[in-house]
């Protein structure tokens, strides 16, 4: 039986036997026993499944995983111990040096720099293309040896809003799967599967986490994209794994397990970016009330950014829940629950206007993190995205006097007193 969001946070994943522990068990082993080494030879050869070392899999992380995946509408998902290192797995699965990856150029700094810095040293390409290309424009952007394409459902921190169908569309048309990072939405208020995305990251650091305690990403596949079509593109997935006597990961494991089951057995086993057990106890006591609390994240974020619209020091305001926002149209399609918490928007007088604000804050504690229970703030122009000059900085939207405000769970009035207070500095 498949139940409706609310429930798969509380519940899913985990359903407890007979007298076994309500909460999900921390599997802090780093080993598991076997009786013969015919039963662990089994496992390495990948034709038992089961648990053997937590570099590779561990069953709370699995446990956690799977109810990401149930939340997603996917077939097969990874935890990561972060949102870098879960982005970096799902090109990396399936794009080698000499390949291509096209991506929108609204997304988080940090994905921008693995991307363009040191993913080109490995040797693979990325083009960026503006979220609000045209279909032409984005279908010009596609190579021979492209081999994905990579957006954000909400930029994190541009705020634009990616055209999850168009995209999905010209990866589609190019014979190509869409990756999407949903860290902002969360599949409470978005679920990528549904337009047509392939598979779907997160930083569960921000909203699913929720508290500011645990870095970690994941992983999900929609199990949709068909790689034996494009087997000559794919032949990771699509011919033998020398590395585990000749498996082949589409064969074995369907479409449903073949991307993840690849991901766990090559990557993480090879670079071993496991989120640990107890972090993935700490995911899932978030996820438990992550429906709740994106609700109130979503109303506190509607109540600053109209604020902030009528306020007259303010220069414009970036929230797609506002009617004149350039997203708002795309929000009420893909968003119709709500997007996120947060919200952009420049302090007139530029830079220095901007540094002034972020000073007087009270409430709104400066922090690079964003999407956390309690307020917090950055002027990326001076912090995250400090490598970057003004040229890139407006190209991915992030403009010199842009503040980023994510609100917590705090009272929105409160919010809102604050940010008038600081207001009155500048
Ligand atoms: C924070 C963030 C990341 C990186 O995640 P970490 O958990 O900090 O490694 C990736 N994508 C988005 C959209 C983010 O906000």
């Amino acid at each position: 039986m498949s139940y409706r969001i609310e429930t798969t946070c509380v519940q899913g994943g985990y359903t407890p036997g007979n007298g076994e522990p309500r909460q999900v068990p921390i599997i802090q082993s780093t080993t598991f026993k076997y009786a013969t080494s015919e039963d662990m030879g089994k496992l390495f050869d990948l034709e038992a499944s089961g648990y053997f070392y937590t570099r590779l899999q561990n069953p709370t992380n699995d446990t956690v995983a799977k109810k990401i995946c149930e939340l997603e509408g996917g077939s097969a998902a990874m935890l990561t111990s972060s949102g870098q290192a879960a982005n970096f797995y799902a090109v990396f699965n399936i794009a080698n040096c000499g390949d291509h990856v096209v991506a929108s150029s609204a997304i988080y700094g940090g994905t921008y720099n693995l991307f363009a810095v040191t993913m080109k040293k490995m040797g693979i390409e990325f083009t960026f293309v503006s979220p609000d290309c045209s279909e032409e424009e984005l279908n010009a952007a596609f190579r021979e040896n492209t081999k994905a394409v990579f957006g954000e459902t909400i930029a994190n921190p541009a705020l634009t809003v990616l055209d999850i169908e168009k995209f999905a569309k010209a990866a589609h048309e190019h014979g190509v799967p869409l990756i999407i990072d949903n860290t902002f939405p969360t599949p409470v208020n978005c679920r990528p599967i549904e337009w047509g995305a392939d598979i779907v990251t997160h930083s569960t650091t921000k909203y699913m986490d929720g508290h500011g305690a645990g870095v970690g990403g994941c992983i999900v596949d929609s199990g949709k994209f068909d790689w034996r079509k494009y087997a000559d593109k794919y032949p990771g997935l699509c011919t033998p794994d020398d590395s585990y006597h000749g498996v082949t990961y589409v064969e074995r494991f369907g479409l449903e397990g073949a991307f993840i089951t690849k991901a766990t057995a090559q990557l993480m086993r090879d670079l071993g970016s496991i989120q640990a057990p107890q972090n993935a106890f700490l995911l899932n006591l978030g996820l438990e009330s992550l429906h709740v609390r994106m609700k109130r994240h979503c109303e506190n974020g509607q109540a600053v950014a109209e604020f902030l619209n009528n306020h007259e020091k303010i220069a414009y305001v970036n929230y797609c829940g506002l009617e004149g926002d350039k997203y708002h149209d795309l929000a009420v399609k893909y968003l119709p629950n709500g997007s996120c918490g947060v919200v952009s928007f420049g302090v007139k007088g530029g830079r220095k206007a901007a540094e002034t604000f972020m000073k007087h804050m009270k409430l709104g504690a400066i922090e690079t993190h964003v999407a956390d229970a309690r307020t917090c703030c950055l002027h990326p122009a001076s912090a995250t995205h400090r490598q970057m000059s003004d040229e890139e900085l407006e190209a991915c939207g992030v403009y010199p006097d842009l503040v980023r405000y994510s609100c917590g769970l705090e009272n929105a009035q409160d919010l809102i007193d604050d940010i008038a207070q600081a207001l009155e500095y500048v």
